[in-house]
């Protein structure tokens, strides 16, 4: 391992990261479960990419079948890039009816905007505090958990992020008062010279900290957006793909129909595929004013990887799975608050799921020093998760959409025994 991170260091450089006071050199994935070098085997609660489990051996096949037939791209008649629009839009509201593909939710973000600011003529975007969408110069710029405040461009405003554990409306009405932060929002983009061209949002805000906007907020949001002449553009790249359990997407929630939706991460399992689904007139727009290639984007690889996750999703019933799953999880962790006082907050839904540790649980102090010693106490016990949120407290739980109710009582019993181990406060 040593001689690994000095070669990374000297070959890749500083920019990249590893996960762990002790990193992990993985070596084979199957299911839920990861296996390192030495053989030793890991649950995985933390990725989402492999939706349907690691190296399923549907999508393998599919990769492995059409690329031994033919890859090419997007200027030759394909089945593969019809049938997986075909596929998508039918798992979206009617008027959200038309595809174009790309390889990163980056990417898809990108092309978003792009037909946003080109279809409205207008600049102005508004997202929420501390959010991800990617990292390409345009996305970058609306990636608030990243950039510095002093470099975001006048275009670019944020709102808070709708917070019910820790921020400023808590009660049966914050999805109101939170979508309201948006009025001043587009107030601000005009004083500064700009009109709104989009609101996007991650429907199940993961950067913030896994904060599922409360009931009504992303439907009020949207209604002011369209009011001043804006889109609304849902990024899936997180809860969609029925991660959520109740729903294949996180905006329906909320019974909204977007402008714009795009996915990624999860549609290929691993394979780099992503896509944007808008309305018709807008793609129409778009395409009008020029043409859109993009060299892998949409090629028949990609699509019969995206074609073997849905056709997996279906027959293997993930979709209730997360929500089974995902509510046993649940119930299990607040189990485990009833013995330790650190577990401030369990939220998510399905099988995303966080919990906020906290030194003080009435004045809901954030604890990132806790959080980190036990996604490295969980590692060593054989049980993989990260953290997140501005204060680096919560525990992410986003496992592959096929885990079982066995893999999730492992997992609940190996974080008893860690926060016992560790914890200052129980
Ligand atoms: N949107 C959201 C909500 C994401 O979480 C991410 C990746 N973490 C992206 C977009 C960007 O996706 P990619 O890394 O595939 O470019």
């Amino acid at each position: 391992t040593d001689d690994m991170l000095a070669r990374r260091e000297r070959l890749l450089g500083p920019a990249y990261r590893l996960f762990y006071d002790e990193p992990l050199h993985l070596v084979r994935g199957e299911g839920t479960w990861l296996f390192d070098a030495a053989g030793r085997r890991y649950l995985d609660m933390y990725n989402n990419v492999p939706h349907v489990g690691h190296c399923h051996p549907r999508v393998v096949e599919a990769i492995c079948t059409q690329a031994g037939m033919l890859n090419t791209h997007t200027r030759y008649l394909h089945d593969n890039i019809l049938e997986c629009a075909e596929r998508l839009t039918g798992k979206l509201p009617s008027e959200v009816d038309t595809a174009m593909f790309c390889c990163t939710g980056s990417e898809a973000n990108e092309l978003a905007l792009r037909i946003a600011r080109t279809t409205t003529g207008r600049k102005g975007i508004i997202v929420v505090d501390y959010a991800y969408h990617g990292n390409t110069q345009a996305i970058y710029e609306i990636t608030t958990s990243d950039i510095p405040a002093e470099e975001v461009p006048g275009y670019v405003v944020t709102v808070p992020a709708p917070d019910t554990y820790r921020g400023r409306y808590r009660g049966d009405d914050a999805g109101a008062l939170y979508a309201a932060h948006v009025h001043e929002a587009i107030a601000l983009l005009r004083s500064r010279g700009f009109e709104p061209a989009a609101f996007v949002i991650d429907t199940i805000a993961s950067s913030c900290g896994v904060v599922a906007p409360p009931p009504g907020y992303l439907a009020e949001v949207a209604a002011i957006v369209r009011a001043a002449g804006a889109l609304f553009i849902a990024d899936e790249v997180q809860p969609g793909f029925g991660r959520t359990g109740r729903h294949f997407w996180g905006f329906e929630a909320d019974g909204l129909v977007p402008d714009i939706v795009t996915m990624g991460k999860p549609m290929g399992n691993g394979h780099p595929v992503s896509a944007v689904v808008a309305r018709r007139e807008l793609v129409d727009a778009f395409g009008n004013k020029g043409d859109y290639f993009n060299t892998f984007g949409g090629n028949p690889v990609s699509c019969a990887a995206a074609l073997a996750v849905l056709d997996v999703i279906e027959e293997q019933g993930l979709q209730q799975n997360a929500l089974d799953v995902g509510e046993h999880i649940r119930a299990g962790l607040q189990q485990l608050a009833k013995a330790h006082r650190c577990i401030g907050d369990i939220r998510g839904t399905g099988l995303f799921l966080a919990l906020e540790l906290v030194s003080d649980r009435e004045q809901r102090v954030p604890d990132g020093a806790l959080a980190r010693s036990v996604i490295n106490d969980l590692r060593d016990r054989g049980v993989l998760t990260g953290v997140i949120g501005p204060d680096r407290n919560i525990l992410k739980l986003r496992p592959p959409m096929v885990i079982s109710v066995a893999d999730a009582d492992f997992m609940l019993e190996r974080l008893d025994e860690s926060l016992q181990s560790i914890s200052r406060h129980t």
